[in-house]
C-alpha cells in the first residue's frame, strides 16, 4: 500500500551504527563500533537475588502502575547522588525516565517547532540528532576544543539569529569524542544562556565513570535560573537493560516533562524502578562503579597506547579522562566510511565520525569504542586498524 507518512518521517533515517552493529554480531568480529558496557561487569547473581527479594516482598506493587513521576524511595535516592556533581535537589526534581534516551525525544517535544535551531557541539551525539529531527529543528554545530565548546564562537551564532531554542551539550566525557568540558566553560555556558535567555539540555550518562583528575561541577550546578535540564542515566554505571535514566530539573520545567511522559508511556518500568533502588540499599553503587573503572582504564590504556605504536603518525585522537570512547582525526583525504569497508572486511568494526554531524562533512574522523572488548582484542584490533589506514595513506 502507499502509505500516508507524516512528513517528518522525512527526515528520519536508519540510524547508521545500528546497521553497523548487525555486521559486528559475527563473534570473529573485533567491534569498537557500538557503546556497550562490558557484560562481564553486569552485577547479575546481585540482581537475581533482589529481583527475587522485590517479588517477594512487594510483588503486587511491582506489578501494578505506578506514579508517572517514579518510585520515590529511587528518586530520593538520585537527588542525593546529584550532590557529587554539585546539585543540590530533592526528589520533586526528579522524574525517571525509560533511558536518558526518552530525556532527549521529550526535550525535542517540549522545546521545538519546525524550523527552531538547536546549538549543539560539533560533533554531538547520533542519538540526540535522530531524537530530535522528528521535531524538524536546524542544527548549528558549534566548534569544539579539548575543553568543550568555543563560548566565542557560541556567543556569535546566538546573536545572528533570534530562532536558538535549545543548546545541547554532552560535558562529560562526550560522545563521540571523549572529551570534558572546562569548569570555566560550563560556567561561562550558562552565564550566555541567562543573558539570551535559552534552556540548556546538559546530557551526562558518563560523568561518575571518571578513571583519573577531579569530578568538575555540573552545569546544572552553575544553574541559578531553572534553565537547565540535567539527563542522567544508569545505562553504564549499572544495566542498559533495565532502561532507567532520570530528568533533573526546576519543578515547573519537570512538570512539563511529567506531562509528556504520561502521554508517552505512562510511567517508567516499575518492577525495574524497584530492582535497582533494592539493589541501591544493599550493596554499593560506587564501589560497583570502582571495579568498572578499573577495567575501563585499563583498555582505555591499551587502546590508546596501541594506537600511539600501530597508527601513522598523522592521526591525531583524544586522551579520554573516563567514559567509553575516544576520537580519531585522520588526514583529510582519507574517508573514514570507506576505511571502515575495509575494516570490516579485516573484521575490524568502528563508526566513521561523520555521523556524528548533524549538518554533514569531517569524513576523515573515526569514534573508537573501549568498553565493550577484551584486552588481546584491542590490540589485536587496533593493530588491525592501524595496517587499513597505512595502505590508505
Ligand atoms: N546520551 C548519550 C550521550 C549517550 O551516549 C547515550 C547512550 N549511548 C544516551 C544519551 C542514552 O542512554 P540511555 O537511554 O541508555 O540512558
Amino acid at each position: 500500500m502507499a502509505y500516508k507518512f507524516a512528513k517528518r518521517m522525512n527526515n528520519i533515517k536508519a540510524s547508521e551504527i545500528r546497521e553497523l552493529l548487525k555486521l559486528t554480531q559475527r563473534p570473529e568480529v573485533i567491534s569498537f563500533a557500538g557503546g556497550l558496557p562490558a557484560p562481564e561487569l553486569f552485577p547479575v547473581q546481585e540482581v537475581k537475588e533482589v529481583a527475587a527479594e522485590v517479588i517477594e516482598e512487594q510483588g503486587t506493587n511491582a506489578l501494578q502502575y505506578a506514579p508517572t513521576e517514579g518510585y520515590d524511595p529511587l528518586r530520593e535516592k538520585i537527588a542525593k547522588r546529584m550532590e557529587k556533581f554539585g546539585v543540590n535537589v530533592t526528589k520533586n526534581n526528579i522524574l525517571m525516565l525509560s533511558g536518558g534516551q526518552q530525556g532527549l525525544d521529550f526535550s525535542g517535544k517540549i522545546f521545538l517547532d519546525k524550523g527552531d535551531v538547536v546549538l549543539c557541539e560539533s560533533p554531538t551525539y547520533l542519538g540526540a540528532i535522530n531524537a530530535f529531527k522528528a521535531y524538524e529543528p536546524n542544527f548549528v554545530e558549534i566548534p569544539t576544543d579539548d575543553n568543550g565548546m568555543i563560548i566565542e564562537e557560541l556567543e556569535k551564532i546566538i546573536e545572528t539569529t533570534d530562532k536558538v531554542k535549545l543548546i545541547y551539550v554532552i560535558p562529560d566525557f562526550q560522545n563521540p569524542s571523549g572529551r570534558t568540558w572546562s569548569v570555566e566553560r560550563r560556567k561561562k555556558l550558562v552565564e550566555v544562556a541567562n543573558k539570551h535567555d535559552i534552556v540548556i539540555v546538559e546530557d551526562n550518562p558518563y560523568g561518575e565513570l571518571r578513571f583519573e583528575g577531579e569530578l568538575p561541577p555540573a552545569i546544572k550546578h552553575f544553574d541559578t535560573e531553572g534553565r537547565v535540564v540535567y539527563l542522567g542515566s544508569f545505562s553504564k554505571t549499572f544495566c542498559p537493560g533495565f532502561r532507567l535514566g532520570w530528568a533533573c530539573a526546576d519543578e515547573k520545567l519537570l512538570n512539563k516533562y511529567i506531562l509528556v511522559k504520561q502521554g508517552a508511556d505512562l510511567q517508567t518500568n516499575t518492577t525495574a524502578q524497584m530492582i535497582l533502588n533494592k539493589f541501591l540499599d544493599k550493596y554499593d553503587l560506587d564501589e560497583h562503579i570502582e571495579k568498572i573503572k578499573e577495567v575501563y582504564k585499563k583498555r582505555r590504556d591499551l587502546m590508546i597506547n596501541t594506537m600511539k605504536e600501530a597508527f601513522p603518525k598523522e592521526v591525531k585522537f583524544t586522551y579520554p579522562e573516563g567514559g567509553l570512547f575516544t576520537w580519531a582525526i585522520l588526514p583529510e583525504h582519507i574517508n573514514a566510511r570507506k576505511l571502515a569497508e575495509k575494516a570490516i572486511e579485516n573484521n575490524v568494526a568502528f563508526v566513521p565520525g561523520g555521523s556524528f554531524f548533524p549538518n554533514g562533512g569531517n569524513e576523515n574522523t573515526m569514534r573508537l569504542n573501549y568498553s565493550n572488548m577484551t584486552e588481546d582484542r584491542i590490540v589485536e584490533g587496533i593493530k588491525r586498524l592501524g595496517k587499513a589506514i597505512k595502505e590508505m595513506m
